[in-house]
């Protein structure tokens, strides 16, 4: 979440940088006239940090999911099986595949179900998109070995745990395909922007050049005359976008350790009265949210109403929980899909999202457990 926070002169030099170097706001070719390849070098930064052989940067995370799914071959008549607690991009991703999004419960990770998942895996079915909500992991051990059995490929939608880990690895990086954000409300903020991360060659071949018209980036051909074999789109990135988030990822390490700061400090002083979302052993969240369980609804009300008038809000849960849980989601699913998302919908009710903000500070989150505790 903080990406936006911390956007200051850096950004603002990043992108004057562009129209000083040559002026090329765009990714490809002008090689005669630029000095630099902002998005390439974007990319680049990612792998290094990542420790993964190819990233590709995209318009956004949702454009980055619907590549992504293309890459496996997701196509009509294919199901593509994701969780109820989600963001309703990943359910546009599939059905533009044209395939059918398949809906399974999360369990008290707030994550995918690893049981349900395999009660909901059909002949039909092509990819499983597991989705690391607000900063914590999935079950991804369970997932894998569900994945392994059943050989079927993993994409990560990891738009909201940018720098989260599970056993030491980067979200993103253990399926067969990662997906990020950068849209204005990400842990790295470039307005709109995502990233398509994988170690498989074929398939980021496959993404470069869905993402840019079939473009094939043939060496021996100028662009005018490349070579092409498959048609794509255009889902390129800009030079202005990828100069902001190479500064921003440079941000991230120091981001990811003041929200633990402020998220551990609400955490040991709440953590006799309230109960957490649970974490998945060996992950590492990326500390942006705090999620509590209150069913009470008049102490609810009084929790809603602090974090309002104190102005942390409370992010999606329960503010933003008809753009976050599949339940709400008639004008895109079918029935079965609606009654699939019920338990979510009750798992979810009884949660409330404390987001946590770099502009407010450790003292701040003191003073707020403390009246919470009061309740
Ligand atoms: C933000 C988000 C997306 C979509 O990313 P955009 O860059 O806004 O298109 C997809 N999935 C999840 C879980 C998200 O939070």
């Amino acid at each position: 979440m903080p990406g936006f926070e911390w956007i200051d002169e850096e950004e603002k030099n990043a992108v004057a940088s562009v129209f000083d170097e040559g002026g090329v706001l765009f990714a490809h070719g002008f090689d005669k006239v630029r000095k630099k390849y902002h998005v390439r070098e974007f990319e680049n930064k990612f792998c290094d940090l990542f420790g993964i052989s190819r990233a590709l940067a995209v318009t956004s995370g949702t454009a980055a999911i619907k590549i992504g799914l293309k890459s496996l071959g997701v196509n009509k008549g294919d199901e593509v099986i994701t969780q109820a607690f989600n963001f309703v991009a990943t359910i546009e991703a599939i059905l533009d595949c044209g395939a059918k999004p398949i809906i399974c419960n999360v369990n008290e990770t707030l994550n995918m179900d690893p049981l349900d998942l395999e009660n909901k895996i059909s002949d039909k079915t092509k990819a499983i998109i597991p989705v690391h909500m607000l900063g914590v992991s999935a079950e991804m051990d369970e997932i894998l070995n569900i994945s392994k059995n059943y050989k079927l490929p993993i994409l990560e939608d990891n738009c909201e745990a940018i720098g989260a880990k599970y056993k030491n690895k980067y979200l993103g990086t253990i399926g067969d395909v990662g997906i990020l954000s950068f849209d204005q409300g990400k842990m790295i903020a470039t307005g709109e922007g995502g990233m398509i991360l994988t170690n498989n060659n074929e398939l980021d071949n496959y993404c470069r050049q869905y993402h840019d018209h079939g473009h094939e980036n043939n060496p021996n051909f100028p662009r005018g005359r490349d070579t092409h074999k498959i048609y794509g789109f255009n889902y390129r990135m800009t030079e202005m976008q990828a100069a902001v988030g190479k500064v921003q990822l440079n941000k991230l390490s120091k981001m990811l350790v003041e929200n633990k700061n402020r998220a551990k400090k609400l955490n040991e002083i709440l953590i006799n009265k309230y109960e957490f979302r649970s974490i998945p052993k060996n992950s590492v969240p990326t500390w942006d949210t705090v999620i509590i369980n209150v069913e009470n609804l008049k102490h609810r009300e009084k929790i809603v109403k602090i974090l309002n008038a104190d102005g942390f809000g409370t992010k999606n849960l329960p503010d933003a929980m008809e753009w976050h849980c599949a339940y709400y989601w008639d004008h895109a699913l079918d029935s079965a899909q609606i009654s699939n998302s019920l338990l979510t919908k009750k798992i979810l009710e009884k949660t409330i999202a404390i987001p946590i903000w770099l502009k407010k500070t450790v003292n701040d989150y003191e003073k707020l457990g403390k009246k919470l505790l009061e309740l």
